[in-house]
């Protein structure tokens, strides 16, 4: 049986916010749905790009790590304990798939509506790993390095011995998120972790879904979200990501939040 968990959303260091927007903006299917702050680090810009009004399954979103003093970001090492490759579906044409700016690997293939297809976890052991997402998430094994998730997407868990530990920074995959339906799903997995002994974090609110966080053996960080509330909570369909949206918490520090950004030009 197919699990009842499927891709939410993907979450990368990025370089220059402009390079950025304007890679992902120019990409079939895909629109800039919301442009806002880094919740835990307001000084950087978190947007959220995906098909339709944000819905989950299709979100890419970037923290670009680009400062005054780094216009290209800190960059990041790839190696074991992180996420190798994703591959979206899009509808682009089969023959050149666009690549991103900073090298982040998200691979890009032809599909006629935007999906999340998969993940790929590279780890130096993969045992553990694989023993994790069955055995705690449930996910059902699909050959010996793959575990099924819903929807047709899946998760590869590739064995690196010899791979070094990464380091974060531009250009690397920093999370992935899981798809549930609502906040009483995602209690009931929170117990269910913490049962099983995995640290996870309290239910943070991300204003346009809500989420819990934790890591699987190897090191990756992965986070449970909710479908909602989404992304029309503070701006109407026709006008998403056309302001620096805050929550309300942050609001009152507007003014030196945006005086901090780095200039963007949609
Ligand atoms: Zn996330």
């Amino acid at each position: 049986m197919a699990s009842s968990l499927t891709l939410h959303h993907v979450t990368a260091l990025a370089g220059n916010v402009q390079r950025n927007l304007d890679f992902y903006r120019g990409i079939p299917g895909f629109k800039l749905v919301k442009r806002t702050v880094n919740f835990d680090d307001p000084g950087s810009y978190h947007l959220y790009f995906g098909a339709g009004e944000g819905l989950p399954g299709t979100l890419l979103t970037f923290f670009p790590w680009a400062t005054p003093a780094n216009p290209n970001g800190r960059r990041g090492v790839r190696g074991a304990g992180q996420i190798g490759v994703v591959t979206m579906r899009a509808p682009i044409g089969s023959d050149d798939p666009p690549a991103d700016p900073d090298g982040i690997s998200i691979q890009f293939a032809a599909a006629e509506s935007p999906h999340l297809e998969s993940v790929t976890l590279c780890e130096a052991d993969a045992a553990p790993t694989i023993a994790f997402l069955r055995d705690i998430l449930g996910l059902e094994p699909d050959g010996p390095n793959r575990l099924r998730l819903g929807d047709g997407a899946w998760i590869d868990v590739q064995h690196s011995p010899d791979a070094t530990r990464g380091k974060m920074g531009a250009g690397i995959i920093h999370h992935f998120a899981l798809r549930v339906a609502d906040e009483d799903a995602q209690l009931a997995w929170r117990e269910k972790l913490i049962r099983a002994g995995v640290r996870v974090s309290a239910v943070r609110d991300r204003l346009y879904f809500h989420s819990i966080y934790f890591r699987e053996p190897g090191g990756v960080l992965l986070e449970i979200a909710t479908d909602g509330p989404g992304f029309l909570i503070d701006e109407p369909r026709d006008r998403l990501g056309a302001r620096l949206c805050l929550p309300p918490w942050l609001e009152p520090a507007r003014e030196g939040i945006e005086r901090r950004l780095s200039q963007m030009t949609l």
